[in-house]
């Protein structure tokens, strides 16, 4: 139903959109997310030609909506928009608000319009308010009016950006509310979120922008269980990472401590977890690894450790490398060192002949 081909968006200091191909097929609901500044916004306003393409693009029911000329009113008709900020009409009555596109714009006769208006204000619960205006209103059945609103015109697509971003959070329920029954009615939507909840929810298909484009695409299933590429998975995850070498057998062990306690108090790490990586950090480096680099120390020698820290989870991966050096994790020498870290994660892991990747979790004691 929209098919979306090579779309490029260059504005002066930025190019959100370097190319961007995606076919949208009847009923179906996308949520877009992604890292912020990727374009999701700008792709919206894109196929509502609220903001023109700098090449590329969009055809709705296989007209070009891009092409030189195109009359607006059939591109509004066709595709219906709810924004952050409402945009009601604050000198008509909310039954005004929803009847007004359908009778100037699609020139449904007013009694019909104004009949269907008030079955729509019934479905979301706000028939009573017909007459009021826009301001008597709460931001969650503004936005409710909105929405109905743009359900009046009949669109084959309804794009919502952000619309629950504006709203106190107590009104957010109502509006996905709305939204949900609207995708279960078979609408064909695309939504712009940050709730990344509701966005698996709502969705049959989830489109992660990254990197100028259709980054990856996939169920909500696939994209926020199973993620295949890195920048999804570091998005779906909130991985935070915090990133050390140590060169010298004069390591000032206590300045990653307090680095590390910087970067925890920063990304909110779980006091646990935080907790164990560095009872983790102190025997893998001071116990174990400082102590070669004193005895085996050479021009090259390094030893490289990355925390990656996932919010959602609650885990930690600690990998710690080490180059130009080598050493026996079986040492018995380090038997004490080696059980403390056992003890403190979740699985310990060697991946290489000379890396080691730990899990550090809440759960495990
Ligand atoms: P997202 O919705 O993914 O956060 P946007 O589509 O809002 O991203 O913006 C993408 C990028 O384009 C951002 O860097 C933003 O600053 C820039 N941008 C958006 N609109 C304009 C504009 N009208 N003029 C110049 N730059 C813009």
């Amino acid at each position: 139903m929209i098919e979306i081909r090579h779309l490029k968006k260059q504005y002066e200091n930025v190019t959100p959109i370097e190319d961007l191909n995606v076919t949208v097929n009847k009923g179906d609901v996308i949520s877009i997310i992604g890292p912020s500044g990727t374009g999701k916004s700008t792709l919206l306003r894109m196929i509502n030609m609220l903001e023109s393409p700098t090449s590329g693009q969009i055809l709705v029911d296989g007209e070009d909506v891009t092409a030189p000329g195109y009359p607006l009113e059939k591109l509004r008709e066709k595709v219906g928009m709810v924004f952050q900020s409402f945009n009601l009409f604050n000198n008509m009555t909310v039954i005004e608000n929803v009847c007004v596109g359908a009778i100037t714009i699609k020139k449904m006769d007013p009694k019909e319009a104004f009949d269907r208006g008030m079955e729509l204000l019934d479905s979301v619960g706000l028939s009573a308010f017909a007459f009021a205006y826009p301001k008597s209103l709460s931001g969650g059945q503004k936005q409710r009016v909105a929405i109905v609103r743009s359900v009046a015109m009949n669109p084959e697509v309804i794009l919502f950006d952000e619309p629950t971003s504006a709203l106190d959070p107590t009104m957010v329920g109502e509006v996905h509310a709305v939204i949900k029954s609207l995708a279960e009615q078979g609408h064909t939507m695309m939504l712009v979120t940050h709730d990344m909840s509701f966005a698996e929810k709502v969705a049959n298909r989830v489109f992660f922008l990254a990197d100028g484009g259709l980054y990856e695409e996939g169920t909500p299933e696939e994209i926020f269980h199973n993620p295949q590429r890195e920048k999804t998975k570091a998005f779906i995850l909130r991985l935070r990472d915090f990133h050390m070498e140590i060169d010298t057998p004069q390591y000032d062990f206590l300045t990653m401590y307090t680095q590390f306690d910087m970067f925890a108090l920063k990304n909110a790490v779980a006091g646990e977890v935080s907790q164990k990586i560095k009872a983790i950090l102190e025997e893998l480096c001071f116990g174990i690894l400082i102590k070669k680099l004193k005895t085996d120390f050479a021009e090259r020698t390094r030893i490289i450790i990355d925390v990656s820290y996932s919010e959602t989870n609650k885990t930690a991966v600690i990998t710690a490398q080490w180059r130009h050096i080598t050493f026996d994790f079986d040492d018995p020498e380090i038997m004490i060192q080696r059980a403390l870290i056992r003890h403190y994660s979740d699985n310990v892991e060697f991946t290489a002949d000379n890396e080691v990747k730990i899990t550090v979790s809440e759960k495990k004691n």
